[in-house]
């Protein structure tokens, strides 16, 4: 089979230049290498942002029926083909294609809310704030905005930034995942087909040197990024010290806590699905199970029956719930956690490591659904974001324990709370540091006319991803005050202009 070869996409087309360096692109369930993408150094960098640049102007005056109708025609195109998409996004990532389906329809639903662009600009207009004097606002596109995304979601989460950012009237750069590239550049063309004028969308593809050539350009006026965290703070640190808008998302250990009063299947069934879902390599996974006293037992029954019943396989057989994990790199890392947590004192209860595949799929990056029992919050399974599928339970005597847990930890992304007290549930939305939380809903990934983003550790910045917030950060607001004289004008005034 010959290896596919993803380029830079500039200016409305695939960057033909020679390529400094290349990184590889593999299939996860085979472990076969499948392709090379190019790395871009600072020259590809600046060669995206300057079609960018040259792009906004026309971009910005747009008229707002010309831009919509662009992204309807978007909107349609990737409706009609999201198959062909999740297709693409599971070859090189090894989510099972209906989760992938998932997360482009996820992505969707951003297109969707920015199709509604015309009605969230609207800016205010006060009448007669002063005798004959009129004010006004109104949202404006800050230029060209950059997108840095992460492996595990590879259309989702640049669906999360480049259409509400291109609904604004702004020109985008997408710097994608290295590790699963080709998403972005058939999200390009999809943009093309549906009308959008060369330099609108433009995606560059590499490493730190490519994010760095990014975060210092003085013509990006915003980094939106969405990764780990010790590359959020350190984008977040180095975008702000260059003047740029910046949010970015960064790691996640979710809790979801289990009360006495809960269905213990829903529970169960909940856990299994967010836990082991895409291999638990999403940022709103269940990465920690909080057993209040007494379930634990029962629970971790109810978890270990269903996580040991779960077909792993390759992300294209329709009976496989899991596939493999994005590199081997990553999947020994994981399984490392497995391994410290037994020598540190838990219980492993359902062990991953020597699930078995079929013999074509035998150097593929494969670890099954792993359960730790009575983990502590000294063990570093509890302490690190493992971001793969293994499920921890941690057992605690109260609610107040498993809320105290949840204040210590430094990440806020998402949290559950599985209760049929309402009264409990109430008090858990009200006091828990989380920016995401769930009622008997294990991932409470907002729709998209909410906005996505943690608290804590999981964001630094002020602004969450889509939804109004997303519009806020894509857009300057400008505060007009306006007079047109009539002849009774007041003459010559020095004093601090207020109301009369
Ligand atoms: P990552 O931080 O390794 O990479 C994210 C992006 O940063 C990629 O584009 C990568 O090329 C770039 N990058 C990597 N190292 C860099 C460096 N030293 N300097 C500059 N740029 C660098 O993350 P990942 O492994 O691709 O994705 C998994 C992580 O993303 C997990 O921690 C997960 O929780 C997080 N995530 C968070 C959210 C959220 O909404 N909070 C959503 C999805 C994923």
């Amino acid at each position: 089979m010959t290896e596919k070869h993803v380029r830079h996409w500039i200016g409305g087309k695939p960057h033909e230049g020679p390529a400094g360096r290349q990184g590889d692109i593999y299939d996860p369930a085979t472990g076969r290498l499948t392709g090379k993408v190019d790395f871009a150094s600072a020259t590809e960098v600046d060669a995206a942002v300057a079609a960018a640049k040259a792009a906004f102007p026309a971009w910005r005056d747009a008229s707002l029926a010309k831009r919509t109708a662009v992204l309807f025609r978007f909107r349609e195109l990737l409706a009609a083909r999201r198959r062909e998409l999740a297709e693409l996004i599971s070859s090189e990532h090894g989510k099972v294609i209906s989760d992938a389906a998932g997360e482009v329809t996820r992505g969707l639903e951003v297109v969707e809310f920015a199709c509604g662009i015309p009605h969230l600009l609207k800016g205010g207009y006060s009448e007669n704030v002063s005798t004959k004097v009129d004010a006004y606002s109104i949202l404006q596109p800050l230029g060209v905005v950059a997108g840095i995304t992460p492996f595990n979601f590879p259309a989702m989460v640049p669906m999360w930034m480049f259409p509400v950012a291109i609904a604004c009237g702004n020109t985008f750069v997408l710097k994608p995942s290295e590790k699963d590239p080709s998403a972005s550049v058939w999200l390009a063309e999809l943009w093309a087909e549906a009308g959008l004028p060369d330099g609108v969308f433009n995606v560059v593809h590499g490493d730190k040197t490519a994010v760095d050539a990014l975060l210092e350009h003085s013509d990006v006026k915003a980094v939106s990024f969405v990764g780990s965290t010790p590359i959020a703070r350190y984008v977040y640190e180095r975008a702000a010290r260059t003047g740029k808008r910046v949010q970015a998302l960064g790691g996640a250990k979710n809790h979801m806590v289990v009360l006495p009063d809960a269905d213990l299947d829903l529970a169960a069934d909940a856990a299994v699905s967010a836990g082991f879902g895409s291999a638990g390599e999403r940022c709103m996974a269940i990465s920690v199970v909080v057993a209040v006293d007494p379930v634990g037992d029962e629970l971790v029954a109810r978890i270990a029956e269903r996580a040991a019943r779960l077909t792993v396989g390759p992300g294209h057989d329709p009976a496989a719930e899991m596939g493999p994990l994005i590199t081997r790199e990553h999947r020994d890392k994981v399984a490392s956690y497995v391994e410290s947590a037994l020598a540190q004192g838990a219980a492993v209860v359902v062990d991953g490591r020597g699930v078995e595949t079929a013999e074509e799929y035998s150097g593929g990056f494969w670890l099954g659904p792993t359960v730790l029992d009575h983990v502590t919050p000294d063990m570093d399974a509890y302490t690190d974001e493992i971001f793969g599928p293994v499920l921890s339970v941690v057992r605690v005597g109260s609610y107040d324990e498993a809320m105290e847990l949840i204040a210590a930890n430094p990440y806020g992304n998402g949290t559950a709370i599985f209760t049929n007290d309402g009264g409990a549930a109430r008090r858990f939305q009200n006091e828990v540091e989380v920016g995401m939380v769930g009622i008997n809903v294990p991932i409470p990934v907002p729709m998209a006319y909410y906005s996505f983003g943690g608290w804590k550790d999981s964001l630094f910045g002020d602004s969450h991803a889509h939804g109004m917030e997303g519009v806020h950060f894509y857009t300057r607001t400008k505060a007009v005050t306006a007079r047109w004289l009539d002849p009774s004008h007041g003459g010559v005034n020095l004093g601090f202009p207020t109301n009369g």
